[in-house]
């Protein structure tokens, strides 16, 4: 059998490096035709070397040339703007594993599937944005969408269990994070470094802060919401302070299918490379009697409104998704440069998503619009009340 040709967006990052570690055991089977990144061009330039894909690509244009002048014999650099984008349309590829970060992600993403793509998707944002054109476009062009997301995952390998109109509801299960036992004033003070120090999952910066202010769960309710087509009031969230039980779905008949394995995303990463195979992979193995015991409490809504509003997402729908992340993600990079304080991302994500006047069955270009108009509200709120940093 021929080998599937793969496209990796984001291979500098956190899932871009863990999906490489998975296709360096998996060979035989693959082959990494294009790399992008965003602007790490010395580490794109090491992985084009050990890999030597046809094509590499970098989003930060004032290093693309000297990306240009380390790249091995034979590779081509897509160079200019839009050049993620550029490489999924160059390559006559069978998969394209989406791991870039954040709203950036879309346009690139949004071609695999409208040239109808296998797309293994880590990139969750894209889905919060625009999961309504993603899904009818995935749809019309039988693009497959396969969840790198570790509770997705879960949840799409429970689903297998079952029929989609005899599921009651999906539980996805959230780590708590750094702050799952923090007090409404240890919040407000909390610190950029104590939010990056996640306990059980070793991330990228906007994802691990996303998971210590819970945003990260409520982008995965919107996500979920899309991918699966559930409503949002049957998508449910437990604190699981362990990561080992990684989502659930419950059918109408009361049974209750998990997926259980170690804390390591190379095992989602490779489920949607080899779905519906299953191969042996590095990722270390569960013993429950090691672990003796697992945890499951209820959310706390009020020290972590986030939930709410996923929910609130998730219902409302139309271009509100593209306003949330934008907001989230301005704020969430605030707070990375210590310019508003852990409780500001929230509140201030809230406060945009109430000035927004929400345009139903959004296009793309009403999406764009949305995720500038949330950007620059953001900095008019902070502009007229500015915030006195507690920390
Ligand atoms: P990361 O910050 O480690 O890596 C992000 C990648 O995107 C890098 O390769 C970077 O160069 C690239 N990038 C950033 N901005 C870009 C731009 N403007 N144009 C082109 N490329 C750009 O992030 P990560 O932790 O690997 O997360 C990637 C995605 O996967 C996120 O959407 C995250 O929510 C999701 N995800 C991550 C994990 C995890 O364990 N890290 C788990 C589940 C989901
Ligand atoms: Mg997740």
């Amino acid at each position: 059998m021929s080998k599937q040709q793969v496209i990796i967006l984001g291979s500098t990052g956190s899932i871009g490096e863990s999906a490489l570690s998975v296709l360096s055991e998996l060979a035989d089977s693959f082959d990494v035709v294009g790399l992008a990144g965003g602007t790490q061009w010395q580490k794109l330039a090491q992985q084009a070397r050990y890999w030597n894909p046809k094509y590499v690509a970098l989003a930060d244009t004032s290093h693309q040339q000297s990306l240009k002048a380390q790249l091995p014999d034979g590779c081509q650099l897509i160079d200019g703007i839009d050049t993620l984008t550029r490489l999924v349309e160059s390559v006559d590829c069978d998969c394209v594993i989406s791991a870039v970060v954040g709203a950036a992600g879309l346009p690139a993403t949004l071609r695999a599937v409208e040239l109808g793509r296998k797309v293994a998707l880590a990139n969750k944002e894209p889905l919060v944005i625009a999961g309504e054109l993603l899904m009818s476009t995935a749809e019309r062009t039988g693009a497959k969408i396969l969840p790198i997301d570790s509770e997705h995952s879960a949840v799409f390998q429970a689903l297998q269990a079952g029929l989609q109109e005899d599921v009651e509801r999906i539980v996805l299960t959230a780590s708590g994070g750094p702050f799952r036992d923090a007090t409404e004033s240890e919040l407000e003070n909390a610190t950029v470094k104590d939010a990056l120090n996640h306990p059980t999952w070793s991330m990228g910066p906007k994802i691990t802060i996303d998971s210590a202010t819970m945003m990260n769960k409520a982008l995965e309710i919107i996500e979920a919401r899309w991918l699966f087509g559930f409503e949002s009031d049957q998508i449910d969230v437990v604190i699981h302070p362990e990561s080992i039980l990684h989502s659930m779905v419950e059918f109408c008949d009361g049974s209750v299918i998990a997926q259980m394995g170690t804390p390591d995303m190379r095992t989602p990463i490779q489920y949607a490379l080899t779905y519906p195979r299953r191969f042996p992979c590095p990722a270390s193995r569960l013993s429950l009697t090691d672990l003796g015991q697992l945890t499951f409490l209820e959310p706390d809504t009020q020290r972590f409104p986030s939930l709410r509003l996923g929910h609130r997402v998730a219902t409302e729908g139309g271009s509100t998704g593209a306003v949330f992340n934008a907001a989230n993600e301005v704020c969430n990079d605030l707070f990375r440069k210590g310019s508003i304080g852990f409780c500001d991302i929230v509140r201030l994500t809230e406060e945009v998503l109430g000035a927004h006047d929400r345009v139903d069955h959004p296009k793309l270009d009403e999406l764009i619009d949305a995720d500038g108009w949330a950007r620059r509200e953001v900095e008019s709120m902070l502009a007229t009340s500015p915030i006195k940093k507690v920390n």
